[in-house]
Protein backbone atom coordinates (compact mmCIF):
# COMPACT_ATOMS: atom_id res chain seq x y z
CA UNK A 1 0.00 0.00 0.00
CA UNK A 2 0.80 3.54 -0.84
CA UNK A 3 1.39 6.48 1.75
CA UNK A 4 -1.93 8.56 1.28
CA UNK A 5 -3.43 11.33 2.87
CA UNK A 6 -7.21 11.03 3.54
CA UNK A 7 -9.28 13.53 5.18
CA UNK A 8 -12.67 12.95 6.16
CA UNK A 9 -15.67 15.91 6.07
CA UNK A 10 -18.19 16.02 8.90
CA UNK A 11 -21.10 15.63 7.20
CA UNK A 12 -24.39 13.79 8.11
CA UNK A 13 -26.31 11.63 5.66
CA UNK A 14 -29.29 10.49 5.48
CA UNK A 15 -30.36 7.98 2.49
CA UNK A 16 -33.86 6.82 1.37
CA UNK A 17 -37.23 7.00 0.54
CA UNK A 18 -39.86 9.34 1.83
CA UNK A 19 -36.93 11.23 3.66
CA UNK A 20 -37.77 14.59 3.21
CA UNK A 21 -40.69 14.05 6.32
CA UNK A 22 -37.30 14.14 8.18
CA UNK A 23 -36.47 17.60 7.89
CA UNK A 24 -38.17 18.60 10.85
CA UNK A 25 -36.27 16.38 13.26
CA UNK A 26 -33.25 17.79 12.17
CA UNK A 27 -33.81 20.93 12.07
CA UNK A 28 -35.00 20.30 15.85
CA UNK A 29 -31.59 18.13 16.11
CA UNK A 30 -29.52 21.04 15.39
CA UNK A 31 -31.47 22.87 18.09
CA UNK A 32 -32.94 25.48 15.32
CA UNK A 33 -36.02 26.71 14.78
CA UNK A 34 -36.03 29.26 12.12
CA UNK A 35 -35.39 27.52 8.59
CA UNK A 36 -35.16 29.85 5.01
CA UNK A 37 -36.42 26.88 2.54
CA UNK A 38 -34.41 27.66 -0.87
CA UNK A 39 -34.99 26.89 -4.45
CA UNK A 40 -35.07 27.62 -8.10
CA UNK A 41 -38.42 29.15 -9.65
CA UNK A 42 -39.03 26.18 -11.21
CA UNK A 43 -39.10 24.23 -7.68
CA UNK A 44 -40.84 26.69 -5.49
CA UNK A 45 -43.91 24.42 -5.17
CA UNK A 46 -41.69 22.27 -3.75
CA UNK A 47 -39.96 24.69 -1.50
CA UNK A 48 -43.46 26.02 -0.74
CA UNK A 49 -44.51 22.35 0.43
CA UNK A 50 -41.88 22.21 2.41
CA UNK A 51 -42.05 24.77 4.77
CA UNK A 52 -46.05 24.35 5.37
CA UNK A 53 -45.07 21.01 6.72
CA UNK A 54 -42.22 23.01 9.02
CA UNK A 55 -44.78 25.43 10.16
CA UNK A 56 -43.73 27.00 13.18
CA UNK A 57 -39.95 25.76 11.87
CA UNK A 58 -39.94 27.74 9.37
CA UNK A 59 -39.10 31.37 8.63
CA UNK A 60 -40.02 31.47 4.76
CA UNK A 61 -39.27 30.72 1.37
CA UNK A 62 -36.44 32.29 -0.98
CA UNK A 63 -37.10 30.89 -4.48
CA UNK A 64 -34.66 32.32 -6.93
CA UNK A 65 -31.37 30.07 -7.10
CA UNK A 66 -30.22 30.48 -10.10
CA UNK A 67 -27.79 28.62 -12.14
CA UNK A 68 -23.98 29.18 -11.17
CA UNK A 69 -24.80 31.38 -8.00
CA UNK A 70 -24.94 35.01 -8.78
CA UNK A 71 -24.00 37.09 -6.52
CA UNK A 72 -27.07 39.11 -6.92
CA UNK A 73 -29.07 36.94 -5.71
CA UNK A 74 -26.95 36.11 -2.67
CA UNK A 75 -27.65 39.36 -1.48
CA UNK A 76 -31.13 39.45 -2.30
CA UNK A 77 -31.26 36.12 0.00
CA UNK A 78 -29.42 37.74 2.85
CA UNK A 79 -31.98 40.73 2.63
CA UNK A 80 -34.89 38.17 3.04
CA UNK A 81 -33.09 36.55 5.88
CA UNK A 82 -32.29 39.48 7.78
CA UNK A 83 -35.75 40.31 7.75
CA UNK A 84 -37.03 37.23 8.89
CA UNK A 85 -34.61 36.74 11.77
CA UNK A 86 -33.25 32.90 10.11
CA UNK A 87 -31.41 30.71 11.71
CA UNK A 88 -30.27 27.61 9.87
CA UNK A 89 -31.30 27.06 5.69
CA UNK A 90 -32.59 24.62 3.73
CA UNK A 91 -31.81 23.86 0.21
CA UNK A 92 -34.47 22.03 -1.83
CA UNK A 93 -33.01 21.44 -5.41
CA UNK A 94 -29.69 20.79 -7.73
CA UNK A 95 -26.20 22.43 -7.61
CA UNK A 96 -28.03 25.98 -8.29
CA UNK A 97 -29.74 25.83 -5.09
CA UNK A 98 -27.01 23.99 -2.72
CA UNK A 99 -24.91 26.87 -4.64
CA UNK A 100 -26.98 29.60 -2.88
CA UNK A 101 -27.42 28.25 0.49
CA UNK A 102 -23.41 27.50 0.60
CA UNK A 103 -22.59 31.57 -0.34
CA UNK A 104 -25.14 32.49 1.94
CA UNK A 105 -23.97 29.97 4.85
CA UNK A 106 -20.03 31.85 4.26
CA UNK A 107 -21.04 35.09 4.68
CA UNK A 108 -23.56 33.99 7.97
CA UNK A 109 -21.73 30.91 9.22
CA UNK A 110 -25.10 29.50 9.21
CA UNK A 111 -25.92 25.31 9.09
CA UNK A 112 -27.28 24.18 6.40
CA UNK A 113 -29.70 21.37 5.61
CA UNK A 114 -29.63 20.09 2.06
CA UNK A 115 -32.17 18.09 0.37
CA UNK A 116 -30.51 16.99 -3.33
CA UNK A 117 -33.07 16.57 -6.48
CA UNK A 118 -30.34 16.02 -8.76
CA UNK A 119 -26.95 14.00 -9.39
CA UNK A 120 -24.67 17.12 -9.44
CA UNK A 121 -22.61 16.54 -5.47
CA UNK A 122 -22.68 19.22 -4.34
CA UNK A 123 -24.29 18.94 -1.34
CA UNK A 124 -21.09 16.94 -0.46
CA UNK A 125 -18.43 18.95 -0.89
CA UNK A 126 -17.05 22.63 1.16
CA UNK A 127 -16.32 23.96 -2.56
CA UNK A 128 -18.52 26.73 -4.15
CA UNK A 129 -18.73 28.37 -7.42
CA UNK A 130 -19.98 31.94 -7.56
CA UNK A 131 -20.73 34.06 -10.56
CA UNK A 132 -19.35 37.74 -10.26
CA UNK A 133 -20.14 40.66 -13.04
CA UNK A 134 -19.13 37.63 -15.49
CA UNK A 135 -16.85 35.67 -13.59
CA UNK A 136 -16.91 32.33 -12.01
CA UNK A 137 -14.59 32.15 -9.02
CA UNK A 138 -14.02 29.17 -6.51
CA UNK A 139 -13.16 28.70 -3.62
CA UNK A 140 -12.89 25.62 -0.67
CA UNK A 141 -14.28 26.93 2.80
CA UNK A 142 -15.32 24.64 5.64
CA UNK A 143 -17.74 27.16 6.38
CA UNK A 144 -19.47 25.96 3.03
CA UNK A 145 -19.82 22.22 3.76
CA UNK A 146 -23.60 21.51 4.95
CA UNK A 147 -24.40 19.89 7.99
CA UNK A 148 -27.20 17.21 6.88
CA UNK A 149 -27.56 15.86 3.33
CA UNK A 150 -30.98 14.51 3.47
CA UNK A 151 -31.07 12.38 -0.43
CA UNK A 152 -34.72 11.68 -0.93
CA UNK A 153 -34.79 9.23 -3.89
CA UNK A 154 -38.77 10.12 -4.77
CA UNK A 155 -37.63 13.78 -5.28
CA UNK A 156 -35.55 12.78 -8.08
CA UNK A 157 -38.37 10.76 -9.61
CA UNK A 158 -39.67 13.86 -11.62
CA UNK A 159 -35.96 14.71 -12.50
CA UNK A 160 -36.59 14.38 -16.55
CA UNK A 161 -34.52 11.93 -18.34
CA UNK A 162 -32.42 13.94 -20.42
CA UNK A 163 -31.58 15.60 -17.16
CA UNK A 164 -30.98 12.85 -15.39
CA UNK A 165 -27.87 11.35 -17.70
CA UNK A 166 -26.16 14.88 -18.13
CA UNK A 167 -26.49 15.59 -14.31
CA UNK A 168 -25.35 11.26 -14.05
CA UNK A 169 -22.28 11.78 -16.42
CA UNK A 170 -21.08 15.37 -14.17
CA UNK A 171 -21.16 13.37 -10.94
CA UNK A 172 -19.16 10.53 -12.98
CA UNK A 173 -16.89 12.91 -13.99
CA UNK A 174 -16.37 13.76 -10.52
CA UNK A 175 -15.15 10.17 -9.88
CA UNK A 176 -13.02 9.79 -12.83
CA UNK A 177 -11.07 12.83 -12.28
CA UNK A 178 -10.60 11.35 -8.65
CA UNK A 179 -9.50 8.19 -9.98
CA UNK A 180 -6.11 9.96 -10.90
CA UNK A 181 -6.29 12.72 -8.98
CA UNK A 182 -2.78 14.12 -7.42
CA UNK A 183 -4.44 13.32 -4.09
CA UNK A 184 -5.98 9.83 -4.42
CA UNK A 185 -6.34 7.17 -1.46
CA UNK A 186 -7.73 4.10 -1.35
CA UNK A 187 -10.74 5.28 0.19
CA UNK A 188 -11.66 7.68 -2.68
CA UNK A 189 -10.62 5.48 -5.51
CA UNK A 190 -12.92 3.03 -4.15
CA UNK A 191 -15.61 5.50 -3.71
CA UNK A 192 -15.10 6.30 -6.80
CA UNK A 193 -15.46 3.51 -8.58
CA UNK A 194 -18.29 2.37 -6.31
CA UNK A 195 -20.04 5.84 -7.70
CA UNK A 196 -19.18 5.26 -11.05
CA UNK A 197 -20.64 1.49 -11.65
CA UNK A 198 -23.91 2.72 -9.60
CA UNK A 199 -24.47 5.03 -12.56
CA UNK A 200 -23.21 3.70 -15.30
CA UNK A 201 -25.84 0.64 -14.64
CA UNK A 202 -28.33 2.84 -13.22
CA UNK A 203 -28.90 5.58 -16.33
CA UNK A 204 -29.52 3.56 -18.88
CA UNK A 205 -32.58 2.18 -16.96
CA UNK A 206 -33.81 6.13 -15.81
CA UNK A 207 -33.62 6.95 -19.51
CA UNK A 208 -36.51 3.69 -20.24
CA UNK A 209 -38.43 4.44 -17.14
CA UNK A 210 -37.85 7.64 -15.40
CA UNK A 211 -39.24 6.10 -12.74
CA UNK A 212 -38.06 3.35 -11.97
CA UNK A 213 -37.14 3.25 -8.29
CA UNK A 214 -34.30 0.75 -8.17
CA UNK A 215 -32.70 2.57 -10.75
CA UNK A 216 -33.18 6.15 -9.66
CA UNK A 217 -32.03 5.27 -5.65
CA UNK A 218 -28.60 3.95 -7.48
CA UNK A 219 -28.32 7.42 -9.51
CA UNK A 220 -28.83 9.21 -6.00
CA UNK A 221 -25.82 6.40 -4.24
CA UNK A 222 -23.64 7.10 -7.22
CA UNK A 223 -24.07 11.12 -6.66
CA UNK A 224 -23.05 10.92 -3.21
CA UNK A 225 -19.93 8.84 -3.56
CA UNK A 226 -19.31 10.50 -6.60
CA UNK A 227 -19.76 14.04 -5.19
CA UNK A 228 -17.81 13.22 -1.75
CA UNK A 229 -15.12 12.34 -4.16
CA UNK A 230 -15.17 15.65 -5.52
CA UNK A 231 -15.30 17.21 -2.21
CA UNK A 232 -11.94 15.17 -0.59
CA UNK A 233 -9.34 15.35 -3.54
CA UNK A 234 -8.80 17.71 -6.54
CA UNK A 235 -9.68 18.09 -9.66
CA UNK A 236 -7.92 18.73 -12.99
CA UNK A 237 -7.84 19.33 -16.66
CA UNK A 238 -11.39 18.03 -17.48
CA UNK A 239 -12.77 20.16 -14.17
CA UNK A 240 -10.52 23.04 -15.26
CA UNK A 241 -11.99 23.05 -18.76
CA UNK A 242 -15.69 22.74 -18.01
CA UNK A 243 -15.43 25.86 -15.17
CA UNK A 244 -13.66 28.00 -18.31
CA UNK A 245 -16.19 26.79 -20.95
CA UNK A 246 -19.79 27.13 -18.97
CA UNK A 247 -18.40 30.08 -16.96
CA UNK A 248 -17.26 32.41 -20.04
CA UNK A 249 -19.34 31.52 -22.57
CA UNK A 250 -22.55 30.98 -20.36
CA UNK A 251 -23.14 27.24 -21.16
CA UNK A 252 -24.73 24.54 -19.15
CA UNK A 253 -23.47 22.99 -16.30
CA UNK A 254 -24.26 19.63 -16.50
CA UNK A 255 -24.60 19.55 -20.64
CA UNK A 256 -21.19 21.01 -20.73
CA UNK A 257 -19.10 18.12 -18.29
CA UNK A 258 -20.78 15.30 -20.29
CA UNK A 259 -19.86 16.87 -23.96
CA UNK A 260 -15.89 17.23 -22.08
CA UNK A 261 -15.43 14.68 -20.35
CA UNK A 262 -14.59 11.58 -23.12
CA UNK A 263 -12.30 14.11 -24.96
CA UNK A 264 -10.91 15.15 -21.14
CA UNK A 265 -10.16 11.51 -20.41
CA UNK A 266 -8.45 11.32 -23.82
CA UNK A 267 -6.30 13.99 -23.00
CA UNK A 268 -4.76 12.30 -19.86
CA UNK A 269 -5.36 8.39 -20.32
CA UNK A 270 -1.97 8.11 -22.10
CA UNK A 271 -0.30 9.40 -18.91
CA UNK A 272 -3.23 7.41 -16.33
CA UNK A 273 -3.68 4.47 -18.22
CA UNK A 274 -3.46 2.64 -14.31
CA UNK A 275 -6.13 4.89 -12.79
CA UNK A 276 -7.84 4.55 -15.85
CA UNK A 277 -7.78 1.34 -16.47
CA UNK A 278 -10.99 -0.31 -13.80
CA UNK A 279 -13.21 2.25 -15.06
CA UNK A 280 -12.59 1.32 -18.99
CA UNK A 281 -12.98 -2.14 -17.65
CA UNK A 282 -16.48 -1.64 -16.38
CA UNK A 283 -17.66 0.13 -19.09
CA UNK A 284 -16.72 -2.97 -21.35
CA UNK A 285 -14.23 -0.23 -23.99
CA UNK A 286 -10.91 -0.16 -24.46
CA UNK A 287 -10.28 3.09 -22.93
CA UNK A 288 -12.27 4.86 -20.46
CA UNK A 289 -12.92 8.02 -22.74
CA UNK A 290 -14.02 5.54 -25.40
CA UNK A 291 -16.15 3.99 -22.58
CA UNK A 292 -17.92 7.23 -21.71
CA UNK A 293 -18.04 8.14 -25.18
CA UNK A 294 -19.95 5.07 -26.26
CA UNK A 295 -22.23 5.32 -22.85
CA UNK A 296 -23.10 9.54 -24.11
CA UNK A 297 -24.46 8.06 -27.10
CA UNK A 298 -26.30 5.16 -26.01
CA UNK A 299 -28.04 7.22 -23.40
CA UNK A 300 -28.79 10.17 -26.51
CA UNK A 301 -26.63 12.61 -24.57
CA UNK A 302 -25.30 16.01 -26.15
CA UNK A 303 -22.25 14.62 -27.57
CA UNK A 304 -21.06 18.37 -29.17
CA UNK A 305 -20.56 22.07 -27.75
CA UNK A 306 -21.46 23.28 -30.71
CA UNK A 307 -25.52 21.85 -30.13
CA UNK A 308 -24.56 23.54 -26.50
CA UNK A 309 -24.33 26.99 -28.17
CA UNK A 310 -20.60 27.63 -28.60
CA UNK A 311 -18.90 28.51 -31.49
CA UNK A 312 -15.29 27.90 -33.45
CA UNK A 313 -14.10 31.76 -32.33
CA UNK A 314 -14.29 31.23 -28.73
CA UNK A 315 -11.85 28.28 -29.05
CA UNK A 316 -8.39 30.36 -29.41
CA UNK A 317 -9.64 32.54 -25.93
CA UNK A 318 -11.21 29.44 -24.13
CA UNK A 319 -7.40 27.34 -25.06
CA UNK A 320 -5.66 30.65 -23.48
CA UNK A 321 -8.00 30.51 -20.31
CA UNK A 322 -7.61 26.67 -20.01
CA UNK A 323 -3.95 26.58 -19.62
CA UNK A 324 -3.40 30.05 -18.33
CA UNK A 325 -2.88 28.41 -14.72
CA UNK A 326 -0.83 25.81 -13.47
CA UNK A 327 -2.55 22.50 -11.86
CA UNK A 328 -1.89 19.27 -11.28
CA UNK A 329 -2.90 17.01 -14.11
CA UNK A 330 -1.42 13.96 -15.27
CA UNK A 331 -0.42 15.08 -18.36
CA UNK A 332 1.42 18.35 -18.72
CA UNK A 333 -1.01 21.15 -20.70
CA UNK A 334 -0.09 21.95 -24.16
CA UNK A 335 -1.69 24.66 -25.60
CA UNK A 336 -1.77 22.59 -29.07
CA UNK A 337 -3.44 19.41 -27.62
CA UNK A 338 -5.79 21.28 -25.70
CA UNK A 339 -6.85 23.46 -28.66
CA UNK A 340 -7.12 19.86 -30.67
CA UNK A 341 -9.61 18.61 -27.16
CA UNK A 342 -11.46 21.56 -27.79
CA UNK A 343 -12.25 21.73 -31.28
CA UNK A 344 -12.84 17.87 -31.21
CA UNK A 345 -15.33 18.64 -28.19
CA UNK A 346 -17.02 21.40 -30.06
CA UNK A 347 -17.31 19.39 -33.38
CA UNK A 348 -18.54 16.32 -31.53
CA UNK A 349 -16.27 13.89 -33.11
CA UNK A 350 -14.81 10.78 -31.28
CA UNK A 351 -12.25 11.52 -28.77
CA UNK A 352 -8.83 10.55 -29.14
CA UNK A 353 -6.22 11.95 -31.87
CA UNK A 354 -5.14 14.23 -29.50
CA UNK A 355 -4.51 11.39 -27.27
CA UNK A 356 -2.70 9.31 -29.80
CA UNK A 357 -0.32 12.06 -30.43
CA UNK A 358 1.13 12.20 -26.86
CA UNK A 359 1.34 8.47 -26.83
CA UNK A 360 3.53 8.83 -29.91
CA UNK A 361 5.98 11.47 -28.35
CA UNK A 362 5.64 8.86 -25.15
CA UNK A 363 4.43 11.74 -22.68
CA UNK A 364 5.23 10.09 -19.50
CA UNK A 365 2.94 10.19 -16.01
CA UNK A 366 3.82 13.45 -14.12
CA UNK A 367 2.06 16.10 -12.74
CA UNK A 368 2.00 19.50 -14.46
P1 LIG B 1 -29.73 23.00 -11.38
O1 LIG B 1 -29.66 22.95 -9.91
O2 LIG B 1 -29.59 24.34 -12.03
O3 LIG B 1 -31.07 22.32 -11.87
C1 LIG B 1 -31.46 22.39 -13.23
C2 LIG B 1 -32.96 22.60 -13.34
O4 LIG B 1 -33.61 21.40 -12.97
C3 LIG B 1 -33.49 23.68 -12.39
O5 LIG B 1 -34.50 24.39 -13.06
C4 LIG B 1 -34.08 22.87 -11.25
O6 LIG B 1 -35.09 23.56 -10.55
C5 LIG B 1 -34.60 21.65 -11.98
N1 LIG B 1 -34.69 20.46 -11.14
C6 LIG B 1 -33.80 20.05 -10.21
N2 LIG B 1 -34.19 18.89 -9.69
C7 LIG B 1 -35.37 18.55 -10.26
C8 LIG B 1 -36.26 17.44 -10.13
N3 LIG B 1 -35.99 16.43 -9.31
N4 LIG B 1 -37.38 17.44 -10.87
C9 LIG B 1 -37.62 18.44 -11.76
N5 LIG B 1 -36.81 19.50 -11.95
C10 LIG B 1 -35.69 19.56 -11.20
O7 LIG B 1 -28.63 22.05 -12.06
P2 LIG B 1 -27.47 21.15 -11.47
O8 LIG B 1 -26.79 20.58 -12.64
O9 LIG B 1 -27.96 20.27 -10.40
O10 LIG B 1 -26.50 22.20 -10.77
C11 LIG B 1 -25.66 23.05 -11.51
C12 LIG B 1 -24.98 24.04 -10.59
O11 LIG B 1 -24.34 23.35 -9.53
C13 LIG B 1 -23.90 24.86 -11.28
O12 LIG B 1 -23.99 26.20 -10.85
C14 LIG B 1 -22.61 24.21 -10.80
O13 LIG B 1 -21.53 25.11 -10.80
C15 LIG B 1 -23.00 23.78 -9.41
N6 LIG B 1 -22.20 22.66 -8.88
C16 LIG B 1 -21.39 22.91 -7.81
C17 LIG B 1 -20.63 21.90 -7.26
C18 LIG B 1 -19.77 22.20 -6.06
O14 LIG B 1 -19.23 21.28 -5.45
N7 LIG B 1 -19.63 23.44 -5.68
C19 LIG B 1 -20.72 20.60 -7.77
C20 LIG B 1 -21.56 20.35 -8.86
C21 LIG B 1 -22.30 21.40 -9.40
Amino acid sequence: MRAFIYTALPVRVIFGRGTISRVADEVRRLGLNRALVLSTPPQADQAGKLSTELAQLSAGVFTHAAMHTPIEITEQALQVAQRSNVDCLIAVGGGSTTGLSKAFALRTDLPQIVVPTTYAGSEATPILGQLEQGQKTTLRDLKVLPEVIIYDIELTLTLPAALSVTSGINAMAHAAEALYSSGANPVTTQLALNGLAALAGALPKIICDPTDGEARSDALYGAWACGTCLGSVGMALHHKLCHVVAGSFDLPHSETHTVILPHALAYNEPAAKEALRPLATMLGAPTAAQGLFDLARKLNAPRSLKELGMTHEALDLATDLAVSNSYPNPRPLDRASIRALLEEALEGRPPGPQAKAAQDQGQESVHA
